[in-house]
């Protein structure tokens, strides 16, 4: 049994082994005693399971949370601030902020409303609302 020498380089190809790379940066081969990570999406290069940011292209390994903007690890499958899951986040998040956008503009016509009926309340408004009316009518016909 061959004793595990320290090295400082590839055993393949002899390049020094990048800080934060769970595998060779030039032939892909795994580094003996690194935990591979994530795969950058970027470069393609194999990160070391605890970086955040890749070492060589520094593409962030995390995205914020769109519901709470919580950051989290790329490879994560949910939000560990708002436990939403990032599968399909961005069309949940809009079809919520449309939701959204349609009852606040519910609630704004309803808020109207209730400023007309105000208005209609008061001696000066009926006038207002009778004119109003006058001019749909004459519009109409
Ligand atoms: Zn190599
Ligand atoms: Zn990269
Ligand atoms: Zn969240």
């Amino acid at each position: 049994m061959q004793a595990m020498t320290a090295s400082d380089g590839c055993e393949n190809c002899g390049a020094p082994y990048h800080i934060s790379l769970a595998c060779c940066q030039y032939c892909d081969i795994p580094i003996p005693g690194r935990v591979a990570g994530i795969r950058c999406p970027q470069c393609t290069e194999v990160a070391t399971s605890d970086a955040r940011v890749c070492g060589v292209c520094s593409f962030a390994f995390t995205k914020g949370c769109v519901f709470c903007g919580h950051a989290a690890f790329l490879t994560a499958p949910a939000c560990p601030g708002c436990r939403e899951a990032f599968d399909g986040a961005e069309a949940r998040k809009r079809q919520r902020d449309e939701a959204a956008s349609r009852a606040q503009t519910m609630g704004l016509a309803a808020q109207g409303i209730s400023v007309l009926g105000q208005v209609a309340g008061s001696s000066t408004g009926q006038s207002l609302l009778g004119g109003l009316f006058d001019m749909i009518i004459k519009s109409n016909g």
